[in-house]
């Protein structure tokens, strides 16, 4: 199997004229408005790898056997092009979403892609829409790889045909509310992940299990749902799409442990590895629902965020459940918090020192 492959271009016919385009990307919202472009790039059984296209955006024609319509082999990343004060275009450690997309693959019996493919074509369809990268402050083109079987068989086991493809849409900030901090819902009845299960994976089967409870979330005033963990139902996990940090008074900071059924989020590692290098002991471990209302209550629990690609960094202030609700700090966001997303957001906006390598430009 060749590492790389030649990406064939077929031009867009009619691409979204500058004027629309502008008008559309001045206030994009999350996950509504796309570029004009994708790239596909197909892989059999017989061929490996192969018919790497980048194409106007369309539709895809599946059979209705397809496996990924029965059996659900799909996964997918989610990762930003941001363009730096000196007019680079820049992703964040994308090295690492190749790698998770292959650790998700494998556990989801799907083809492994090399991390060279994955990264140009990622590369590609950003240059081919460069020009839907927004320039408003706290915007970026968000990008989502992702891989489906798409063979038409009934029978049970791994397919013998998937599509890989890209695609992107400019994006505002996730949260309506900006930098406001969110309510939670910690769920007692509904949970994400189990051990063995496929909770590492970023798989859309995972969100599918989660919706009941995110909509159980909005239904009790809440922004988002925190799961905790399948066999007590007493340790915290994470949110149905971010990793989740406590920050103490002792200036200690702690988020649970990648034990399996955790997604390893890159934003949780690179927010580990800068409060590391700014002195904080972080420690990776167990945290109980017990414990975070206890240290709410006794004001040791200084900050509790969520951060993930696509909100970043956002504060969590106030936490319900069946038995009620508490708040932390007074639900406004602390200082940690604060200076956490600012240097996060700095690196990967061509703001700050790149210390730890994680700026990647792409070529124009
Ligand atoms: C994608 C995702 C995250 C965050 O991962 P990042 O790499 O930081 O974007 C966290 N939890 C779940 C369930 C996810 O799917």
């Amino acid at each position: 199997m060749s590492a790389s492959i030649e990406i064939r271009s077929v031009p867009h016919p009619a691409p979204t004229p500058a004027d629309v385009r502008a008008k559309l990307i001045a206030d994009p919202g999350f996950g509504k408005i796309f570029s004009d472009h994708m790239v596909t790039v197909r892989w059999s059984s017989e061929k490996g790898w192969h018919d790497a296209q980048l194409r106007a955006r369309e539709a895809f024609t599946l059979d209705p056997a397809a496996a990924v319509l029965h059996y659900a082999q799909e996964i997918f990343e989610g990762m930003k092009a941001y363009r730096g004060a000196d007019g680079q275009v820049l992703l964040f450690r994308p090295l690492e979403n190749a790698r998770r997309f292959q650790r998700s693959a494998e556990r989801m019996a799907m083809p492994i892609l090399p991390e060279e493919i994955f990264l140009e074509a990622v590369e590609t369809l950003v240059r081919a829409d460069v020009d839907w990268i927004p320039g408003a402050d706290g915007a970026s083109l968000y990008l989502r790889p992702f891989m489906f079987a798409d063979e038409s068989f009934l029978g049970v086991k791994p397919a013998g045909s998937y599509i890989f493809c890209v695609i992107a849409c400019p994006v505002g900030a996730y949260f309506k509310g900006g930098a406001k901090p969110v309510s939670v819902w910690a769920s007692q009845d509904y949970t994400r992940a189990a051990a063995g299960g496929t909770g590492a994976a970023k798989c859309g089967g995972n969100y599918a299990a989660s919706l009941i409870a995110q909509a159980e979330a909005i239904r009790n005033g809440c922004d988002q749902v925190v799961f905790l963990d399948a066999a007590e139902k007493r340790w915290v996990e994470e949110l149905g799409g971010m990793n989740v940090f406590f920050v103490f008074d002792d200036g200690s900071v702690r988020t649970p442990g990648l034990t399996g059924t955790i997604l390893p989020g890159i934003t949780r590692d690179s927010i580990i590895t800068l409060a590391r290098s700014q002195g904080m002991d972080v420690v990776e471990g167990p945290y109980s629902f017990q414990q975070w209302q206890e240290d709410a209550a006794s004001g040791a629990l200084r900050e509790v965020f969520a951060c993930g690609t696509a909100a970043v960094v956002s504060a969590i202030g106030t936490v319900r459940h069946k038995g009620g609700e508490f708040t932390i700090s007074g639900a406004v966001e602390g200082p940690v918090t604060t200076k956490l997303r600012a240097g996060l957001t700095a690196i990967q906006r061509g703001q700050a020192d790149d210390a730890h390598g994680w700026r990647h430009i792409v070529a124009l």
